[in-house]
């Protein structure tokens, strides 16, 4: 059967290129780059060569990138880390609504331990006004951190702007940038962040790898502790091949980024307009044009986004959904609801994002599929009042 991946926001294939990258450090330079020896110092220039390449992608120093294990690591060292750290200079943190939640659950944990978290409201476009985060910033605020952008409905936040009200006020500004990282410009000397989460996995590079940017200067407590790689502020064996393949990944994806980015554009529209134009009751969650490249969030009113998802995938189209009925949790998603969604418009959604091997032909079958998908479920369903 044909099979159609539209879950680019979840996970990417790794690139063959960076596979071939990768290849030689499983087998032939397999050392731990921790040896002084041939073995050790021919893994060690991967390492180091993978450092250069996205400490130069982001404008940032060699020392101010550690590697991690992913995003979520990422986040929970520069969320715990820099409250854990600062304790003298308060106990408040500022974040969204609608972050992932690999942030959301940190935060959580934090405020357990008696640390106090604001979560910022934001308009039906998903936005963060940046004249409500400066609103709550008080003398006890150490952090603010607010993604780059968003997994679910793509919106991309005034980081720029955020970032000058956190220096201004000298608080620390970490955003997570997972979903835009190798899509959008990334220098965090111009988004005027402190810390910046990418994750190797969504951006055509390997599981289980990905970075903190730490700037220079910063008061941070590692939390894990045992031998002194990344100058003791992450211990653990290097991840070698993974961090060989996260830097060949970066690379590709900063060579391809302005091609990429209008080749994505121009399907994204291609299928929000498809979607919009030939099924009634349809609405476009997230910003018109502030939004990710490759990223479609739509609600399809009176049917259940599981039931799109399941027969979409019957007809060989892999997408997902903000609805949760038959998952651990009923809540619709967090994100979805903040916009203001009705639960059930926020039950009837679902994502498609695109990315680098998606075709023209694929959008058109999908548009075509999807029609009659949603016909047939109206057509069982007491819910619809259209003409249908
Ligand atoms: C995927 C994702 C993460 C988590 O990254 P992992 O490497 O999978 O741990 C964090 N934040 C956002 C916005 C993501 O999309």
């Amino acid at each position: 059967m044909r099979r159609i991946y539209f879950d680019y926001a979840a996970t990417t294939p790794i690139d063959l290129e960076v596979i071939k990258t990768m290849s030689q450090y499983y087998t032939k330079t397999f050392g731990n780059p921790s040896s002084i020896h041939y073995f050790g110092r021919k893994a060690l220039y991967g390492i180091e060569k993978s450092r250069q390449i996205i400490s130069s992608f982001i404008n940032a120093e060699l020392d101010e990138i550690v590697f991690t294990s992913g995003g979520t690591e990422s986040n929970n060292y520069a969320l715990k880390g820099i409250i854990y750290a600062n304790r003298n200079r308060g106990n408040h943190l500022i974040t969204s609504a609608i972050e992932h939640h690999s942030i959301i659950e940190p935060c959580k944990y934090l405020q357990r331990q008696g640390i106090k978290v604001t979560y910022l409201k934001v308009d039906k476009y998903g936005l963060v006004d940046p004249q409500d985060v400066k609103k709550a910033i008080t003398n006890k605020t150490v952090l603010i951190s607010i993604m780059y952008a968003n997994n679910e409905i793509g919106v991309i936040q005034p980081i720029k702007e955020i970032g000058r009200i956190a220096r201004d006020k000298g608080v620390y500004f970490h955003t997570d940038a997972v979903q835009s990282f190798g899509h959008l410009p990334t220098a965090v000397d111009e988004l005027n962040v402190d810390l910046l989460s990418a994750s190797s996995h969504k951006l055509y590079g390997p599981k289980g790898v990905g970075m903190l940017y730490i700037r220079k200067g910063m008061r941070i407590m590692s939390f894990m502790h045992g031998g002194d790689q990344e100058n003791g502020r992450r211990a653990s064996t290097y991840n070698v091949p993974g961090i060989v393949g996260f830097g060949k990944a970066v690379e590709l994806a900063r060579d391809k980024m302005g091609d990429e980015r209008r080749k994505l554009t121009s399907l994204r529209d291609k299928l929000i307009d498809g979607i919009l134009n030939n099924i009634e009751q349809t609405r476009l969650n997230g910003h018109p044009f502030t939004r990710l490249p490759n990223n479609v969030n739509v609600s399809v009113g009176s049917v259940e986004g599981e039931a799109l998802v399941l027969n979409l995938d019957m007809e060989g189209i892999a997408c997902s959904t903000g609805s949760a009925c038959t998952s651990s949790s009923l809540e619709p998603s967090h994100v979805l609801l903040a916009l203001g969604l009705s639960p059930e418009l926020a039950h009837g959604s679902l994502r498609f994002t695109l990315g680098r091997y998606t075709k023209d032909e694929e959008i058109d079958y999908t548009l075509d599929v999807l029609r009659r998908i949603v016909n047939k479920l109206r057509s069982m369903s007491p819910l619809y009042k259209g003409r249908g």
